[in-house]
């Protein structure tokens, strides 16, 4: 790993970019550092103003060039059990520690020094950057950049999303839809509660409604067998409801997610569960028309699924190291939405392990750092012109 590349790591991580914290002072950082180079970039803040995504990118403008992309926030480390400083890097045993290390400013330096190198070549297709916040809270940043980038009139050709995989190549992951359902009732003396709608009862049934779909996911949806759970899955993973044993309960509110295959709509899924919610709510309402289900979206993220034969995949093999392998992976990454909103073939191939991600002593290998390094410089000689 060159030295530049660990100063930049290093100062990358000693900005604490927790999601709930800003991001500016390391947006800044990047700004000044690629315009020391001559490289431009656009920022694109959020509407408190606090937090920023970057686009930057050297090389001709009415060429589609390669987009390297990363998140810039991390996940606390507060409550864990940290041995080293978390927002500092600390160099030992062939390791680089702290936090975001390997969730992913470890690629994010990397992407900024071949940027830097790049704008000392001549190109004859472009190298681009994009970096977001509040990734790890639902994708939630990314949106607007995308929506500055979709109107640009040339894309890029393919989009590296640089999250940790030891630099393999991710091709697919699950979208993901999280759901927060109110199930509401009529309040009463627990002793005339058969006159009287039980919120929480309400709730009951919306959950058997939720399991029984998920039945027909596993036996009569999509079904991709390069996935550990090899169907769509749905879980309700919170419920608040009730005030006292004697009350009748006028509010249950649940949250549910599914994780979908994409061949699996989650539209089509949300729908299904608003007609089982109205089956539910028409019976409770002999009761009470108070009797109700609302279910509010709180976040969704499409999956993502490449084609290993696509041209950008091949593309991209070339700068590999030999048996690189494809696969596909549990957890979700910005790059459905890229797929979605530029319609660009995306590969999810970045340095250091999941394993290692939102963990205390969260660490990155200076090995998977250097074989990171070989990749961007080999993809970079293939733009020079
Ligand atoms: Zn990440």
């Amino acid at each position: 790993m060159k030295p530049r590349v660990l100063d930049i790591l290093k100062t990358l991580m000693e900005f604490d970019t927790v999601s709930s914290e800003s991001n500016m002072a390391l947006i800044e950082y990047v700004r000044d550092l690629l315009l020391s180079h001559g490289i431009e970039s656009l920022i694109v803040k959020d509407e408190s103003g606090k937090k920023a995504n970057l686009f930057a990118g050297t090389g001709p403008k009415d060429q589609p060039g390669v987009l390297l992309s990363g998140h810039t926030d991390v996940v606390p480390a507060a409550g864990q059990a940290w041995t080293v400083p978390a927002f500092a890097a600390t160099v030992k045993d062939g390791r680089i520690y702290g936090r975001g290390s390997c969730d992913m400013k470890g690629f994010i330096a990397l992407a900024i020094d071949a940027l830097l190198d790049a704008a000392g070549h001549r190109l004859n297709r472009p190298l681009q950057l994009a970096l977001s916040h509040d990734e790890e809270i639902g994708c939630v940043g990314v949106r607007r950049l995308l929506d500055v980038l979709h109107l640009a009139p040339v894309r890029p050709f393919l989009c590296v999303i640089g999250e940790p995989t030891n630099m393999q190549f991710v091709l697919g992951h699950k979208g993901k839809g999280s759901y927060r359902t109110y199930c509401r009732g009529l309040e009463a003396h627990s002793s005339l509660a058969p006159r009287s709608v039980n919120a929480i009862h309400v709730a009951c049934d919306f959950i058997a409604a939720l399991r029984e779909s998920q039945r027909q996911l596993q036996h009569h949806g999509a079904q991709d067998t390069d996935y550990d759970v090899p169907y769509s899955t749905v879980h309700v993973g919170q419920i608040v409801g009730g005030k006292a044993l004697n009350i009748v309960p006028n509010l249950c509110t649940l949250d549910f997610e599914v994780r979908n295959l994409p061949a699996d709509d989650l539209d089509a899924f949300l729908e299904q569960m608003r007609e089982r919610a109205e089956v539910i709510v028409r019976e409770a309402r002999k009761l009470s028309s108070v009797a109700a289900i609302e279910i509010e979206t709180l976040n969704i993220y499409p999956g993502l699924d490449t084609h290993p034969s696509v041209e950008a995949v091949r593309f991209l093999k070339q700068f590999a190291a030999p048996g690189t392998g494809t696969s596909k992976v549990s957890f979700g990454t910005e790059g459905g939405l890229f797929k979605q909103r530029l319609d660009v073939p995306v590969v999810v191939c970045g340095p250091g392990s999941i394993e290692q991600a939102h963990k205390p002593d969260e660490f990155i290998e200076i090995s998977q750092m250097d074989a990171g390094e070989r990749f961007l410089q080999g993809l970079l000689g293939s733009l020079t012109a």
